[in-house]
């Protein structure tokens, strides 16, 4: 068995997990015996997020040291996945295989489970969050067994067992839908007043596969268009058309950006905005998104253009993009389409935190649901009473983890037992 690592710390570098032991397993035997001898543990996947749902008291476990497993079944247009697989790894073995996920987030840098696991999502008017392609998710019971849920197969809870927040159990192994490997053209229209992208929202959004607008919230954005080439493209054009290629933080070179200028190329290199080679976004950053309901999403506008200026300064860049209503009971898109409002901040705590209680004090009025895996100002209760089915989450947790074994600090305040 490989000795447990010591302390460790998130990408961003912002957190530093409490638990003393980092397992890292080699092999699923030994995964399940970790899991089946520790009295707490906690599944951490790539670290990409800027809060504490990963950490633990006690035993964290990585699955980066397992073997890595990427099983294509054409026929029912489905991949089995290793739950610590970046999606830089498996986006290019789907394409190898001529097959592609429907989205992907801004960045492939991130572990498929840990990405499920918070209901990471990317933009499009038609796409729901990465969550969503989960078609069955096996995970390692508190007893060191393995359980498998799937949606034909458990349709009750299966809606509870993806967006889990590693709650349940450490996942081991995901399926995920695929369709046909599929080309995209990235064009980039800079000087859009924001005021056109609030009136228009339908229009802007609707004008390509997937989209994006950046913007410090003072007056004007640039708007990313994501076309696939095999659909029509919309009619709006706003703004005009950017010169060369840029980073989505103004001022910074554009080398890790995926490619633009309109050339086409293949779904897994032009999705996301970052490519997997080079560090993605700021580097030096913290985050925090809110999702707003769709029909809301002018108001939404309105209030961030009134503390642009409070905004502007704390910012690297914020961007806004459109997430499709899904049934996973933990999805911040659970029964709704939504308008997500994402802020790359400064990393720089004192500076940030007014300004972020600043947008959720505008924004929560209007039913938002904040990132499972950004930051917050809001309390867990208030967080958990804006989810219709935490109730049934709470009750899952406490059927298939009796002991409390998965549970966290983060996940005792969001579903406290009695
Ligand atoms: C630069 C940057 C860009 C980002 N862009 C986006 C974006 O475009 N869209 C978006 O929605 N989010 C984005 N995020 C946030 C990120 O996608 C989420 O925080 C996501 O959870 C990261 O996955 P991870 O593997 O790093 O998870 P971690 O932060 O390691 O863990 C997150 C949660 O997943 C659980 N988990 C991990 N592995 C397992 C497992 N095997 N079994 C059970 N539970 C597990 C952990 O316990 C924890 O609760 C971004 C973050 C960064 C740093």
């Amino acid at each position: 068995m490989s000795a447990p690592h010591t302390q460790t710390t998130n990408w961003a570098g912002n957190v530093t997990y409490a638990s003393p032991r980092v397992h890292r397993p080699r092999s699923l035997d030994e995964l399940r015996r970790v899991v089946r001898d520790s009295a707490r543990i906690r599944a951490l996947g790539s670290g990409h997020s800027f809060n504490l749902v990963a950490d633990s008291d006690a035993d964290l476990v990585r699955l980066d040291g397992l073997p890595e497993r990427i099983e294509v079944d054409a026929e029912n247009a489905t991949v089995a996945v290793s739950a610590g697989t970046r999606y830089a790894e498996l986006v290019v073995e789907l394409h190898r295989r001529g097959f592609a996920l429907a989205n992907l987030a801004s960045l492939p840098h991130i572990s498929v489970a840990g990405s499920c696991a918070t209901g990471t999502h990317g933009s499009g008017d038609g796409q729901r969050c990465l969550s969503a392609a989960v078609r069955a998710v096996e995970l390692v019971a508190p007893d060191g067994e393995l359980v498998r849920f799937g949606r034909e197969a458990d349709p009750e809870v299966f809606p509870g067992t993806v967006v889990a927040l590693g709650a349940l159990g450490v996942v081991t192994r995901l399926w995920l839908d695929v369709e046909p490997a599929f080309s995209v053209a990235q064009r980039v229209r800079v000087g859009v007043p924001l005021d056109e992208v609030a009136g228009h929202v339908d229009d802007v959004f609707g004008a390509a596969y997937s989209v994006s607008l950046f913007t410090d919230w003072r007056g004007e954005g640039s708007v990313w268009l994501k076309h696939r080439t095999d659909r029509p493209e919309g009619s709006w054009r706003g703004g005009r058309s950017a010169e060369g290629p840029l980073h989505p933080v103004p001022g910074m070179p554009p080398e890790p950006s995926t490619e633009q200028m309109g050339v086409p190329g293949p779904w897994h290199e032009r999705l996301p905005h970052f490519r997997p080679e080079l560090e993605p976004s700021a580097g030096k950053e913290l985050q925090s998104e809110l999702y707003v309901p769709r029909e809301r999403a002018a108001e939404a506008f309105a209030a961030l253009r009134e503390i642009g200026h409070l905004v502007a300064p704390a910012l690297h860049v914020a961007e806004v993009r459109t997430v499709r209503a899904d049934d996973l009971w933990l999805s911040p898109a659970y029964g709704r389409d939504c308008v997500a409002f994402h802020f790359t901040w400064l990393p720089d705590p004192e500076l940030v935190s007014p300004v972020l209680a600043a947008v959720e004090e505008r924004l929560m009025p209007l039913e938002a649901r904040p990132h499972w895996g950004k930051l917050t100002s809001m309390a867990p209760a208030d967080i958990a009473a804006r989810y219709e089915r935490a109730a049934d989450f709470a009750r899952l947790s406490g059927e298939l983890d009796p002991s409390g074994k998965f549970r966290n600090a983060f996940t005792d305040a969001l579903f406290p037992r009695g």
